[in-house]
């Protein structure tokens, strides 16, 4: 690509506060000009007629497993990367439970280097501890100067209250955010799903919603005796939005992010009572994919009055960002019983169109949608703004936001294709990513 002519889209740019019909030229990877009304005049490059689409910022996923190094039958970082273009993304947050684990300053490098000249920015997460064994604090300081942007035992929950209490005072001075993923093993361990009348019906071990509750309180309660910012992952019950939002209230230094998975699906996924638009049919029998290990995800699918809460917390900014915890698995790892099978969906490339059944359902407007998945986690991460604005690195997502289409795990660019939405119907199709010189560009879109 050397120019290419965005014209007559609808600019939403959280990070300079536009919204508005506009044309924008991107010159070898660079935003030449941003203006409107066709005064944008230039030879030489292709045109795209955008009206009814939507022009945005790349998309920034706070929270992405990469799995390279060690799993790189799941994924690897360049898998990843074609899966968050077609996502929409343009910078990801990669998560440290690789093999190793991303606790120190050379393995921090390491991804670092690895998605050089990919187009897409991977930041990398540094873990908290030592091999993310929960036991040891990991080199905080030396992993933040390597480039780490935040610090997690993701997968895993730093069980020692003493050693969270140090990781928040350690960050503190560097401002980086640490981020809980919040799980009371006692409560949880052994569980494969939501612990309520679904699972007691399909005789699924459950996970209770106070497992992840007492774990935000906790958290909480460290956050503000320490001062140190804390950010909540994958929020999924109504006790932790609650817990949040007060803490916010309190003056807590504390943010928060929910999954699309979270916010449009239900346990009921897992009896196979499939159900995008929450009209709540009370089924009678097991739907042909019930036990289907794709709806198998920790925090679990929760209960409908759970999954309300969630987005009660996003429309009224409890809930910060939408990441979308891309956990891609093989088969190998899901095409067992539904207890043996592993934790995870692969989210990057349905994210957008799970995301947009809140506008759907009047939860978020477009803007703020947008906000959600561009501006406000970049914010939550103290991440440099990356607006739609002249002589910026082109970082930017055109997406059809009345697009229907049919969710077919076989054409997924990742290599995890673990997915409960085959066969589904979203709306909502990112149509081109453009990553610096790297554009992605949907079949799709129409050139003239
Ligand atoms: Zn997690």
């Amino acid at each position: 690509m050397a120019r290419v002519l965005l014209r007559n889209g609808r600019l939403i740019c959280p990070f300079t506060g536009v919204d508005r019909t506009a044309d924008v030229l991107v010159e070898d990877g660079r935003i030449a000009a941003v203006g409107h009304g066709g005064g944008i005049v230039t030879e030489n490059a292709e045109v795209l007629d955008l009206a009814g689409k939507i022009i945005s910022p790349g998309f920034v996923d706070l929270h992405t497993h990469l799995r390279e190094p060690g799993e790189e039958h799941k994924e690897t970082i360049a898998t990843a990367v074609e899966a968050a273009l077609a996502g929409g993304f343009t910078t990801v947050c990669a998560m440290p439970n690789t093999q190793p684990a991303l606790d120190s300053r050379i393995t921090i490098e390491t991804v670092a280097r690895r998605s050089e000249g990919l187009g897409v920015r991977v930041l990398p997460i540094g873990a908290i501890t030592v091999g993310r064994r929960g036991e040891q604090l990991a080199p905080l300081g030396s992993m933040a100067a390597a480039g780490a942007v935040a610090f997690s035992d993701d997968g895993s929950p730093v069980s020692d209250a003493g050693l969270m209490r140090r990781a928040l005072e350690y960050s503190r001075p560097m401002g980086l955010p640490i981020v809980t993923h919040a799980e009371e093993l006692a409560l949880s361990a052994g569980g494969s799903m939501h612990e309520g009348a679904v699972s007691a019906r399909l005789g699924v071990r459950g996970i209770p919603a106070a497992a992840e509750e007492v774990m935000v309180r906790r958290d909480v309660a460290l956050a503000e005796m320490t001062g140190g910012r804390l950010h909540v992952a994958h929020v999924s019950t109504v006790g932790a939005v609650d817990a949040i939002r007060e803490a916010k209230r309190r003056g807590v230094a504390v943010t928060a992010e929910a999954t699309p998975h979270h916010l449009a699906l239900t346990d009921e996924w897992v009896a196979g009572w499939e159900d995008l638009d929450g009209d709540g049919r009370p089924p009678t029998a097991l739907g042909e994919r019930a036990y289907d290990t794709s709806t198998k995800v920790n925090p679990p699918l929760r209960s409908r009055d759970h999954v309300e809460a969630v987005i009660e917390g996003v429309r009224d900014g409890t809930i910060d960002a939408i990441a979308t915890d891309h956990a891609p698995h093989s088969p190998l790892e899901k095409e067992c019983e539904y207890g043996c099978g592993a934790f995870g969906i692969s989210g990057l490339e349905t994210a957008l169109g799970l995301a947009m059944t809140l506008v759907g359902r009047g939860a978020a407007t477009l803007p703020r949608l947008v906000a959600l998945l561009t501006s406000e986690p970049a914010r939550a991460f103290g991440l440099p703004p990356q607006g739609v604005r002249e002589g910026a690195r082109a970082e930017l997502v055109v997406f059809d936001p009345e697009r229907e289409w049919v969710v077919d795990p076989s054409r997924m660019a990742s290599r995890g294709r673990n997915t409960p939405l085959d066969g589904h119907r979203l709306r909502g199709r990112v149509l081109l990513t453009i990553a610096g010189e790297r554009v992605w560009r949907s079949p799709e879109l129409e050139a003239r």
